[in-house]
C-alpha cells in the first residue's frame, strides 16, 4: 500500500516536527498496513500559517481559475479511482464493488459539480441599492471521520476551495491513506501551494488543536456528535465559524398504501451498505402494526443475503466494520438490546462463523422494538436495523421524530403527494421519497443534534462565504 511518511504542507511533503506515528490497520485481517506521521500542536500551527499565508493570493483568483483547478482535481480523481477503491476497502473495509461504485465514484460527481459552481455561482449580488460580495470565510479547517473518508473531505475541501479558502484538513486516524492520495491529485491538479493542507493526526490532539487554532476562521467537522459538542464550544469560544455534521438515527415510515416488499427490501439494502457505517442509515423501520409480521418475515429474508465476508472476495456484500473499538460497540449495543426485550429475529452479538479475526458483525434484525429502548435511540453504526410497528400516522411522525437526532429519512407510499405531506411532518434534514436516489446538489445535514449547516451543492458553497455589502 503506497504512504507518505510525511505531510502534505504547503506544497510538499514535509516530515511532522515529532516522532509519534499511527497505525494503519486492515480491518479485513487485523494486519497493520502502513503507519502514518501523528501530527501535534507544533505541526499544527505549521499547517496553518502555510494556510494564512496562501490566503490573499486564493481568494483574489478569479472564479474561473478556481474552476480549473476543481477540474483537474476532479479529473485526477477519476483517473486514480481504482487506486482509491482499493486504499479504502483496505483501511476501512468496505466491499471492493462498493468502494468503486460509491466510496470512489461520489467525490468524482461531488468535486465535478464545485467546478460547475465555482464557474457560475453569483458570487457578487444586488440587494436594493446594495452590491452584496461573497467573499471566502478564510482559513477552514475541516476534520473528517473514516465512514465515507474520501466524499467527507471533497464534501469540505471542494466547496471551499470553490469558494476561495484554504484549507487544513484533519482526516480521521483508521483513514489517513486515502487523504494522502487526495493530497496528491491536488498537487497534480495544479492547485497553488499552501491552498490545500493535511496534517493526520489524533482527534484529541492534531484535531484539538486545528479547532483551537486563533488563525483558523472556520471549523468543519464530521464525526460523532460527542466530539462535535467539544469541537462546537471551542469554536463558539473563539467566535468563529463552524459547521457541524454529526450522528443520526434516521427513520424510514411506510405507509400502509406503499409496496411493503420493495421498502423493506431496499431498507435492509440501505443499512447493510458499508456495514451499517452510514450516518444517514435508515437504522429504524416503521411499519404500520397490522403488517407488522409480514415486515419481519421479509426482512429477515432479505438480511440473510448479506453474509459477512472478505472485501475483496468479488460476492461479499458486507465486510467488516472499521475497527476492533466499533466491532466492541457495535455487539455492545445488540446486548443491549436483548437486555432491553427486543427479539433477535437475524444475526446477535456473537462473532460470525468463520469470521473470528477482522473486525465481524453479524447483520442484526431486532423485532419487538419500543421507541424508548437504547437501540431505538442511540446510533448504533454497524449493521443493525430495529423494526417498530405503529398503529396510525401520529404515532408514526412522533416515533419518527422521537430522537435528538435529524439527519436524513425515508417515506414510502403508493402515492407520491402522499409520502410527501407526511415528510413535511419529520424533522429532518433530508428525506427519501419512494426510494428517491442521492442527488450530489442537494443540500445536506442535519436538524436538532444531527448538525449546524450544510454540505454539497450551492448551499454547501455558501457555508464558506461570507457577505459584504456595498452601500451605493
Ligand atoms: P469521531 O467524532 O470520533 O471522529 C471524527 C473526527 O474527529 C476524526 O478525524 C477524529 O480524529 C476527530 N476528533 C476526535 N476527537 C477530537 C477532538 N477532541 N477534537 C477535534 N477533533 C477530534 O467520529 P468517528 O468515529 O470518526 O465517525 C463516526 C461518527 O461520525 C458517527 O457518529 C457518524 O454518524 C458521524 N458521521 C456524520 C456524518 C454527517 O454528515 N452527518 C457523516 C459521517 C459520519
Amino acid at each position: 500500500m503506497k504512504q507518505h511518511d510525511a505531510m502534505y504542507i504547503d506544497g510538499s511533503w514535509r516530515p511532522a516536527a515529532g516522532p509519534d506515528t499511527i497505525e494503519v490497520v486492515n480491518p479485513a485481517d487485523e494486519r497493520v498496513i502502513a503507519t502514518v506521521p501523528a501530527g501535534t500542536a507544533q505541526d499544527v500551527d505549521t499547517v496553518v500559517r502555510a494556510a494564512r499565508a496562501a490566503l490573499p493570493g486564493w481568494a483574489r483568483t478569479a472564479p474561473a481559475e478556481r474552476a480549473a483547478r476543481l477540474t483537474a482535481l476532479r479529473d485526477q480523481l477519476a483517473g486514480r479511482a481504482q487506486e482509491i477503491a482499493e486504499t479504502i476497502t483496505a483501511e476501512l473495509g468496505a466491499p471492493l464493488a462498493f468502494s468503486k461504485a460509491v466510496q470512489a465514484a461520489v467525490p468524482v460527481m461531488v468535486a465535478g459539480s464545485y467546478a460547475e459552481l465555482a464557474a457560475t455561482y453569483a458570487f457578487e449580488e444586488k440587494i436594493g441599492t446594495s452590491t452584496v460580495l461573497h467573499e471566502p470565510a478564510g482559513v477552514v479547517g475541516a476534520i473528517t471521520p473514516w465512514n465515507y473518508p474520501l466524499h467527507q473531505i471533497v464534501a469540505k475541501v471542494a466547496p471551499a476551495l470553490a469558494a476561495g479558502c484554504t484549507v487544513v484538513l484533519k482526516p480521521a486516524e483508521n483513514t489517513p491513506l486515502v487523504a494522502q492520495l487526495f493530497a496528491e491529485c491536488v498537487d497534480a491538479a495544479g492547485v497553488p501551494a499552501g491552498v490545500f493542507n493535511l496534517v493526520t493526526g489524533r482527534g484529541p490532539v492534531a484535531g484539538q488543536a486545528l479547532a483551537e487554532h486563533p488563525d483558523v476562521d472556520l471549523v468543519s467537522f464530521t464525526g460523532s456528535t460527542a466530539v462535535g459538542k467539544k469541537v462546537g464550544a471551542l469554536a463558539g469560544a473563539a467566535v468563529k465559524r463552524c459547521a457541524l455534521e454529526l450522528g443520526g438515527k434516521s427513520a424510514n415510515v411506510v405507509l400502509p398504501s406503499a409496496d411493503l416488499g420493495k421498502a423493506v427490501g431496499v431498507n435492509i439494502a440501505n443499512v447493510m451498505a458499508n456495514s451499517g457505517q452510514t450516518c444517514s442509515a435508515w437504522t429504524r423501520l416503521l411499519v404500520p402494526a397490522d403488517r407488522y409480521d409480514e415486515a419481519l418475515e421479509l426482512a429477515a429474508a432479505a438480511i440473510a443475503k448479506y453474509v459477512p465476508g472478505d472485501p475483496l472476495d468479488g460476492t461479499s456484500r458486507l465486510g467488516p466494520v472499521v475497527s476492533a473499538t466499533q466491532r466492541d460497540r457495535v455487539r455492545g449495543y445488540i446486548e443491549r438490546g436483548i437486555e432491553e426485550g427486543a427479539r433477535v429475529v437475524a444475526g446477535g452479538p456473537e462473532a460470525p462463523e468463520g469470521r473470528e479475526r477482522g473486525y465481524y458483525v453479524r447483520p442484526t434484525l431486532f423485532a419487538d422494538v419500543t421507541p424508548g429502548m437504547t437501540i431505538a435511540q442511540e446510533e448504533i453504526f454497524g449493521p443493525v436495523v430495529a423494526v417498530l410497528p405503529y398503529a396510525d400516522e401520529d404515532e408514526a411522525v412522533r416515533i419518527a421524530n422521537g430522537t435528538v437526532y435529524g439527519l436524513a429519512g425515508a417515506v414510502w407510499a403508493g402515492d407520491e403527494d402522499e409520502a410527501v405531506a407526511f415528510a413535511r411532518r419529520l424533522d429532518t434534514g433530508q428525506v427519501d421519497i419512494n426510494g428517491g436516489r442521492f442527488n450530489p446538489l442537494a443540500p445536506f445535514g442535519g436538524y436538532k443534534q444531527s448538525g449546524i449547516g450544510r454540505e454539497l451543492g450551492p448551499h454547501g458553497l455558501s457555508e464558506y462565504l461570507q457577505t459584504k455589502s456595498l452601500q451605493l
